[in-house]
């Protein structure tokens, strides 16, 4: 399957190949031609299986089609980043006729509104800034006829609700609709067909090609050796891009600092941190001045880094979703990858009911050092020849063994 066989013109088709989307990705394969025939849909993929051109492509096919004037498209996304990714991948395959602007918090409000005054055909926002636009008087929705909500899941998760149903009151009941997910719960459901005309459903599987690139281990570690198990992984081996992930915005902040105390290369990312902080933090990790990067669930949601070698979970996340996007940063465009999950005894139930929720059993490695039973450092005095190898070949008799089922 080419994208040329969805109905896709030359003009988006030689954009593909310049920019070696070389054949679309399954979720691309099925909702190209759904959005273009201007049906309304509910596309359900896991993170990094190529939702935004999903959308984007058809999108920018209709609107070059239409040519009027007006804000004919809204993309609603939860964060910042993802906004600005979605306006990135916009100005990669859109022509500059198609005027975009994003409207997010902590940027500046001055460009929004020359760029509103000058007119612009695509709204990319965050919910809240829309709103605050909407109540000036600033952004007129009333032209509308194509809605996006991205990431729907999580907009649901961090409250946005209310919002949502405010800028649903101010969009043309007459449009299209499109909602993306990376999970679809009853909630979404219910807000998908509270506000969608008959949706086609599309839904990609769980086993893709993400997934299977990562692999995936547990180390049981006593709550006392959480941080002392950390330094040593990212001490003893020389893993490339790591994104360590915590509960808190609090942890990210007070492990960010232990490891640059320990002159790793770290940073940290999450909510309460300035618009300005958090892009120079992205940056820098992606360009690879900055090795690790410790991160919340909300600030790392579809966050766009290539090539991170490996996940690490500090914490194990509460919610068994969180997992799946956690792991999904690593082992994208068919490189390999590894996701480290540290887990207390007291998070060995939130372990199984991801593990429930994957269908797929983690391996536990037992490190005696770590776990709280074994005798500190038993074979002379130290363990650590053993763990610079990387942790494949430390199996223990004891350790969990991988049944991982290819479905
Ligand atoms: P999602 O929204 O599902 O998490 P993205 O749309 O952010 O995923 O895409 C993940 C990455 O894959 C991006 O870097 C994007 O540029 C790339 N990508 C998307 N579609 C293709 C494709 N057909 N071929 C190659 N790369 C692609
Ligand atoms: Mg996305």
């Amino acid at each position: 399957m080419t994208f040329s066989d969805l109905g896709l013109r030359d003009a988006l088709l030689n954009k593909c190949e310049s920019l070696d989307y070389s054949e679309p990705t399954p979720i691309q394969e099925q909702a190209i031609p759904v959005v273009l025939d201007g049906a309304d849909l509910i596309g359900c993929a896991e993170t990094g299986t190529g939702k935004t051109a999903a959308f984007l492509l058809p999108i920018i096919q209709r609107l070059a089609a239409r040519n009027k004037p007006g804000v004919k498209v809204l993309i609603v996304a939860p964060t910042r980043e993802l906004v600005m990714q979605i306006e990135q991948e916009y100005i990669k395959f859109a022509n500059k006729k198609m005027r975009c602007v994003s409207i997010i918090g902590g940027a500046s409000m001055n460009r929004q509104l020359n760029a509103l005054r000058r007119g612009v055909n695509v709204i990319i926002a965050t919910p809240g800034r829309l709103l605050d636009h909407v109540k000036r008087g600033t952004v007129n929705l009333a032209t509308v006829d194509t809605l996006v909500l991205d990431e729907a899941d999580r907009m649901l998760d961090m409250g946005f609700l209310p919002a949502i149903k405010e800028i649903l009151s101010n969009v043309p009941s007459k449009r299209q609709t499109l909602l993306f997910s990376a999970t679809i719960s009853d909630s979404i459901k219910t807000l998908a067909y509270s506000m969608m005309d008959d949706p086609e459903v599309i839904e990609v599987s769980r086993q893709n090609r993400t997934a299977r690139t990562v692999n995936q281990v547990a180390y049981p570690v006593a709550t006392a050796s959480k941080t002392a198990l950390l330094l040593d992984l990212l001490e003893t081996n020389n893993f490339e891009k790591v994104l360590v992930f915590t509960r808190t915005k609090r942890g990210a902040d007070r492990i960010a600092h232990i490891l640059t105390a320990r002159e790793l290369r770290a940073n940290r990312i999450h909510s309460n941190l300035s618009q300005s902080q958090r892009e120079r933090a992205l940056k820098n990790f992606k360009i690879g001045k900055t090795r690790i990067l410790v991160a919340t669930d909300i600030a790392s949601r579809g966050i766009d880094v290539d090539s991170v070698s490996h996940v690490i979970n500090y914490d194990v996340p509460e919610a068994p979703e969180d997992y799946v996007h956690r792991v999904g940063r690593t082992g994208r465009a068919g490189n390999e990858g590894q996701a480290i999950t540290l887990v207390t005894p007291n998070e060995e139930l939130a372990m199984r009911g991801i593990e429930r929720l994957t269908e797929q059993k983690v391996d536990r490695v037992v490190l005696p050092d770590f776990n709280g039973n074994g005798p500190m450092g038993l074979l002379n005095g130290s363990g650590k020849q053993n763990r610079s190898n990387g942790f494949k070949k430390k199996r223990s008799g004891r350790a969990f063994r991988s049944r991982r089922s290819r479905k």
